[in-house]
């Protein structure tokens, strides 16, 4: 038990987080438990319940009991329950912002951002009814009509990743949800409370017990939902490793598995750039959110070397001054890291920059917050070489390098080599040169004067390359044909029906 600082009483524990199964708060009678940090003060703020293999199965037990009444809900009721969500995410925005804000570090309002992003998918799947019109084909040969349509999975589950705990797994679950499948969301570890709060809130909104379930844990509980043959799709969004890993074993156990990766994004300063519009952008693109966002920019492309000069110089004055601290202290502009492990790691990677001859023009390392957090202040890197390790690993934490280049088309060759290929922006007055890196550049979503290109709800987001593992995007179109499968009939009434039996394929006539 934990002793309180005076070390006479004892102190409270930090409380226990369970799971969300069947329309209840789920307490796992298992023993396996992690600490969840808050990041800012460095301190236990509660413990959360590990999902063994008798928790997942009464999840996706729930989840399979539930799914014939669900799926027999008409999409018009579906997408109703979804519009209420909708409405009580946006009464208790204040609320879940506090809870990301507490166990991830980002400051209040980027955490408002991430939920005001993810409740966008939310309207788009408001709109399931037209959604899953399908299509119709009168007279495809005399008298016989042809249509398709679409029917739910079932069970489907979703892994997501800690940087993002409400807007991920919006990407997901309320597209899965309108489609007509139930849902299991195994949130990260790290920050599991806003998934538990979304799952309160569905209910309130109308979802029927088992319909959304959430099971907290690790890799044991992941290993469980890829294997387990009631569940027919799976979702994932984290690290390459992890994903790649998923999308095998997934696959293997038959299902239809989307992985999200890591990234390594790269933003293209042409010498004709409005130079203060492209500072401004890499400023909140690459330190916003401690730099662990899949899309933030990691790596400034300068062509040429004056444009590298300029924009080193314009650079490195706003990194000293970046306001870092408590994400919930108003003027916070740079929150902690998730957990030490995570600064150690950002930390040797720093001096891994300065080891391998790249030039440490701000040093985070040196910045000093008060209190305990996890705290790393920005850093810049100039003169990066495309051998070294900050150049091609996913560093996820404050971390800007500027590699310089001759050129665009030496820009697109850096870029195209690189293994992952998430998202990227260039930054230029001229439109001939734009058009040119949108077609030859080897990335999944692309910016013009955009630093994070994250496409709204009503497109589809994903990578290409090693930052994604499978054919379909997430959220949008994509979503939809993620979450479905299609059934196409072709009808003939008998008044049309030929005489005698054909034994070739039959063709229209
Ligand atoms: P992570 O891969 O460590 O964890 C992601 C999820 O997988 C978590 O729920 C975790 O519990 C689970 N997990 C961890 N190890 C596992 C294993 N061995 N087997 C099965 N499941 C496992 O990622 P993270 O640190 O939470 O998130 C950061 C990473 O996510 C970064 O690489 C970032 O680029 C990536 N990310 C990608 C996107 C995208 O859209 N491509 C979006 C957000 C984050």
């Amino acid at each position: 038990m934990a002793v309180d600082t005076q070390g006479e009483t004892p102190a409270a524990e930090p409380p226990l987080i369970g799971h969300f199964i069947d329309g209840d708060t789920y307490r796992d009678p298992g023993a396996r438990l992690a600490e969840v940090f808050d990041p800012a003060t460095g301190e236990a703020c509660a413990r959360v319940a590990l999902a063994d293999l008798t928790t997942t199965e009464a999840a996706i037990a729930a989840a399979a009991a539930a799914w014939p009444a669900w799926a027999a809900v008409t999409p018009l009721n579906r997408a109703r329950v979804l519009f209420r969500f909708k409405a009580l995410c946006e009464q208790h925005a204040e609320d879940l912002s506090a809870l990301i804000t507490r166990e991830h570090g980002k400051t209040l309002a980027d955490a408002a951002g991430e939920l005001a992003r993810g409740l966008e998918v939310v309207e788009f799947a408001c709109g399931i009814p037209h959604l899953l019109k399908g299509e119709f084909s009168r007279d495809v040969g005399r008298a016989v009509d042809a249509w398709s349509e679409t029917a739910p999975l079932g069970v489907v589950a979703g892994i997501t990743p800690f940087n993002f705990p409400a807007m991920v797994p919006l990407w997901m679950f309320p597209i899965a949800l309108a489609c007509g499948n139930t849902f299991i969301l195994k949130p990260s570890e790290r920050d599991p409370s806003a998934a538990l709060r979304m799952a309160q809130l569905l209910t309130q909104a109308g979802l029927p017990d088992g319909v959304f379930n959430v099971v907290n844990g690790d890799k044991e509980t992941v290993e469980v939902l890829l294997r387990d043959p009631r569940v027919e799709a799976v979702s994932f969004v984290g690290s390459t490793p992890v994903a790649q890993s998923v999308y095998r074993t997934g696959c293997a156990h038959g299902k239809r598995v989307q992985a999200l990766g890591g990234a390594k994004n790269h933003m293209v300063v042409l010498p004709d750039a409005d130079l203060e519009q492209a500072v401004g952008a890499l400023m909140g693109a690459a330190y916003g959110s401690a730099g662990e966002r899949c899309m933030a920019i990691s790596v400034a492309v300068c062509v040429g070397e004056n444009t590298a000069d300029r924009l080193v110089d314009a650079l490195a004055p706003r990194v000293r001054a970046l306001k870092i601290g408590d994400g919930r202290q108003p003027g916070t502009e740079m929150g902690p890291l998730i957990s030490r492990e995570h600064l150690q790691r950002v930390s040797a990677y720093v001096a891994s920059g300065v080891a391998e001859g790249a030039e440490l023009v701000v040093d985070g390392r040196e910045a000093n917050v008060a209190g305990g957090g996890f705290f790393l202040g920005g850093c810049l890197f100039d003169h990066v070489q495309p051998r070294m390790k900050i150049y091609r690993e996913e560093i996820f934490g404050p971390v800007l390098a500027v590699v310089r280049v001759a050129d665009l088309d030496s820009a697109c060759r850096l870029i195209n080599g690189h293994e992952y290929g998430n998202g990227t922006a260039i930054f230029t007055r001229d439109g001939a040169a734009a058009r040119r890196f949108t077609r030859a550049i080897e990335v999944g979503m692309v910016g013009i004067n955009v630093p994070i290109p994250v496409p709204m709800a009503f497109h589809s987001f994903g990578g290409w390359k090693r930052s994604l593992f499978g054919p379909l995007h997430i959220h949008g179109p994509d979503g939809v044909r993620f979450y479905t499968r299609l059934k196409t009939i072709t009808a003939r009434w008998p008044d049309g029906q030929g005489a005698g039996t054909e034994f070739t394929l039959p063709v229209m006539r």
